[in-house]
């Protein structure tokens, strides 16, 4: 049966679909019977794999709207084999509106993937940057959530709201639902404002941050636009190597499997991805030394959610003074300046950086 993982984080534009897209992607490279679901009206997962919305004879609209089966709304994924897309339109927009009325109405996702789930190892959906009904239709339905969150000052900005929407979803529709890990985007390591949103997150989310985070590159962000994952656009980057190694620790949380089993990616995979995959299973041996939780939570730790009672110290990351954090900031990135506000000076000597956050900051991991 399916591991359905949400995306989610209603913040705007975190690295919610790209993690979705590249995530799914790699999980359909290690052989995982993959789903891709788009939630989200912008449809940005659906280009992101090349399907080209306009030409679609039918979305999730038809299904969570229409009922139309599922099956029949599924596209293959060019160039993925053990991929599949439930793309998304603009239409899912009159999907909240329409739904608002029904009973049950925050069980329609649920209905449509009961249909269709047996047929891979893991869906994963892409949410749209709200807490609206659309999201919590996924949250509904999911089995865990896994949140992105970008490296930037407001990164940690709404995240107990949406953590306290999980508890809601907990206590009232799915009681099952658990934090699958936290992972971390856009990371840069030379800035002292990304080590610090770290370090808080760290602190925050304890042995639930994955590993590996995700680091700012160029590569990520033209990849959408030729409408493939980073894995088909170019398997060498950084990037590429990074999601690799996430999914590879969300296999190991989510199927349990012991440290000594290699899950090399199969086909179409050269070695560099054999080495982001050596890499991913070196930081988890470490991980797991650190904190043996790590590997076995799998996100079933109820008091992530509660974390706020258990260390009120971090409760409320927008509690806390910016104004602290925001001259630290400055101070520490103003002898550079250039290496904060060029995208490509940033992202090009981010590919000589480990991509384990273990390796730039210690404390990430241990
Ligand atoms: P939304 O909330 O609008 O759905 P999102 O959370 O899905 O946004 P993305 O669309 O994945 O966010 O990313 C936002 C922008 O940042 C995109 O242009 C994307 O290409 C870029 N981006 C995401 N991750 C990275 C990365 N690691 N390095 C460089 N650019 C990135
Ligand atoms: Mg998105």
């Amino acid at each position: 049966m399916a591991h359905i993982v949400a995306i989610a984080n209603q913040k705007g534009g975190v690295g919610k679909t790209t993690t979705a897209v590249n995530l799914a992607a790699s999980l359909a490279i290690a052989e995982r019977r993959t789903l891709l679901l788009d939630a989200d009206p912008q449809g940005n997962a659906t280009s992101g794999v090349g399907i080209v919305k306009h030409e679609l004879q039918s979305s999730l609209y038809d299904s969570i709207v229409e009922g139309r089966p599922a099956s029949e709304v599924l596209v293959p994924v060019p160039g993925l084999p053990h991929l599949e897309l439930l793309p998304a339109t603009q239409d899912l927009v009159g999907a909240e509106l329409q739904l608002v009325d029904r009973p049950h109405r925050e069980a329609a996702l649920r209905d449509v993937l009961n249909e269709i789930k047996a047929r891979y190892d893991y869906v994963i959906v892409d949410c749209p940057p709200s807490l609206g009904l659309l999201t919590l239709n996924v949250l509904a339905s999911a089995d865990t959530v896994l949140i992105p969150i970008q490296c930037e000052y407001y990164g940690l900005e709404g995240i107990s709201q949406l953590l306290n929407t999980v508890r809601l979803v907990q206590q009232n529709f799915n009681p099952g639902l658990a934090i699958s890990g936290v992972v971390l985007t856009m990371y840069d390591a030379r800035l002292n404002l990304c080590r610090q949103v770290a370090e808080d997150a760290k602190e925050y989310f304890g042995a639930k941050m994955f590993v590996t985070p995700i680091p700012r590159n160029v590569r990520l962000a033209e990849a959408p636009s030729f409408g493939k994952p980073i894995l088909l656009y170019d398997v060498q980057s950084v990037g590429a190597k990074s999601y690799l190694a996430v999914a590879q620790e969300l296999m190991r949380r989510l199927e349990k499997l012991p440290v000594s089993e290699t899950l090399e990616p199969q086909a179409r995979v050269t070695t560099s991805d054999i080495a982001a995959a050596d890499l991913a299973t070196t930081g988890l041996a470490t991980a797991e030394r650190m904190n043996p939780e790590m590997v076995t939570a799998e996100g079933m730790n109820p008091e992530m959610v509660t974390a706020e009672a258990a260390n009120p110290e971090v409760t409320n990351p927008e509690m806390r003074n910016p104004e602290a954090r925001s001259s630290e900031a400055k101070g520490s990135e103003g002898t550079s300046p250039e290496a904060t506000s060029s995208e490509a000076t940033s992202s090009d000597a981010t590919s000589s950086e480990p991509t384990s956050t273990e390796a730039t900051n210690p404390e990430v991991t241990t």
